[in-house]
């Protein structure tokens, strides 16, 4: 389920919601009792992560078997 930051605009303090999507843009009262909140644009990450997407290492050196043609 993702989570949503929101802004209490009363206190000042900001706080994380688990929410489902459909449910993004309700109203979300502070941990203070305050429903005076508004929704922070916060980077959510859900799913996974597309860091290390690099060339594939290659076997290096060459020297190993059928290296030569030794072996086949
Ligand atoms: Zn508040």
């Amino acid at each position: 389920m993702p989570r949503y930051e929101y802004r209490c605009r009363s206190c000042g303090t900001t706080f994380e919601v688990s929410r489902p999507m459909a449910e993004s843009s309700a109203p979300a009262a502070c941990p203070e009792g305050h429903d005076d909140t508004v929704k922070l644009l916060s980077a959510v990450a859900v799913g996974g992560t597309a860091a290390s997407s690099g060339p594939a290492p290659s076997a290096g050196g060459g020297g190993g078997c059928c290296g030569g043609g030794g072996c086949g």
